[in-house]
């Protein structure tokens, strides 16, 4: 349920109308705009006599979120969510670029990277350390090891560093990561959402191979519900019936996520394209579609690598990229 409230209201009257929603069972998640001020509220507002609270002074009009999103809505948050991390603030109608290997392989490959994405303009390093593998066989990550590696990266460039998480057990190695990435297969890992609410870390969430945006939604609220509203979406490529590239990048996601929700939306066109030479094509897209950030998959050697090398750039084509990014950011900016 919305509750909007007449413009400038008195102070007195809004904590007597808090107190009132206490009383009820609910606190309200406060909006406070230019001209108006909204109040969310989420939970079981079956007790809430709606004609009662429209008759008070201080109120506007209350409509009922038909949605099962409530935290992760547009309508209740309209103002974009700006997340901060680094010198980067995701949401905020910049361009973040997320940039680094699939996977962390030894402390040299990933300090190179993260010193070349940095030269670059990259505001964040990525680096897997535990991997979500189709095969067993497949390199599992270095595990925690990695992890260590990543913040060795981080030490000597600066960069904050996003990896992925794939069970709470391992949350103890994750003290000093900026972004914990969920992702695709385990975006409806629920009890992992859940634990993840409990902490104050901004998250990546990857939307699922064949998930559709309500789900993401719904996801993004569970993290939200347990208390942990940096939440940031990321479209990776959906599941189609086309297999010429890895995936189907939906460029849709970006407008129909912002249309929904206020979270940042990130876009990752290594994981859609699963091929180098599409990723610089459709990060551009994704910029003009109003993307708030870019996940690109970069390695110093792709021949060479243990994941992933197919669909990695190397770091003069990341370099390259990165200027055609600046491009199009540049005339997004200005289109009407
Ligand atoms: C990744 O980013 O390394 C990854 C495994 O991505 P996804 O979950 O989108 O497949
Ligand atoms: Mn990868």
């Amino acid at each position: 349920m919305i509750v909007i409230l007449k413009e400038k209201p008195e102070s007195k009257q809004l904590d007597n109308l808090i107190a009132w929603l206490a009383d009820r069972g609910l606190t309200p998640h406060i909006t406070q705009g230019v001209h108006q001020t909204i109040l969310g509220l989420v939970g079981d507002t079956s007790r809430i006599d709606i004609g009662l609270l429209q008759q008070m002074d201080i109120v506007e009009a209350v409509t009922r979120v038909q949605e099962p999103f409530k935290n992760a809505n547009r309508k209740f948050h309209p103002l974009d969510t700006v997340i901060p991390v680094g010198t980067a603030d995701i949401g905020n109608g910049s361009m973040t670029v997320i940039a680094g290997p699939c996977s962390v392989e030894s402390e040299e490959q990933i300090i190179a990277v993260a010193q070349s994405v940095k030269a670059s303009g990259a505001k964040l390093l990525r680096g897997g350390a535990f991997k979500p593998r189709t095969s067993p066989y497949a390199f599992q990550g270095m595990g925690a090891e990695g992890i260590k590696l990543l913040l060795a990266a981080k030490k000597e460039t600066g960069l904050p560093v996003v990896t992925e998480i794939m069970d709470i057990s391992q949350l103890e190695y994750f003290a000093d990561v900026d972004v914990i990435q969920v992702g695709a297969r385990n975006m409806q890992n629920f009890e992992l959402l859940k634990q993840l609410g409990h902490i104050n870390k901004p998250i990546l969430l990857k939307r699922g191979l064949a998930n559709t945006y309500q789900e993401l939604l719904m996801s993004a609220e569970y993290i939200m519900a347990s208390g942990n509203e940096n939440v940031m979406l990321c479209e990776r490529g959906i599941r189609t019936f086309e297999n010429y590239t890895r995936n189907t990048l939906d460029i849709s996601a970006i407008p129909a996520l912002k249309t929904l929700s206020h979270l940042p939306v990130i876009i990752d066109p290594s994981h859609a394209a699963g091929i180098s030479k599409f990723v610089a094509p459709l990060s551009l897209a994704a910029v003009a579609a109003g993307a708030d950030g870019l996940i690109i998959e970069v390695h110093n050697n792709p021949a060479c690598a243990k994941c992933d090398g197919m669909q990695s750039l190397t770091p003069e084509q990341f370099q390259n990229l990165m200027q055609n990014i600046a491009l199009v950011k540049q005339a997004q900016t200005q289109c009407k």
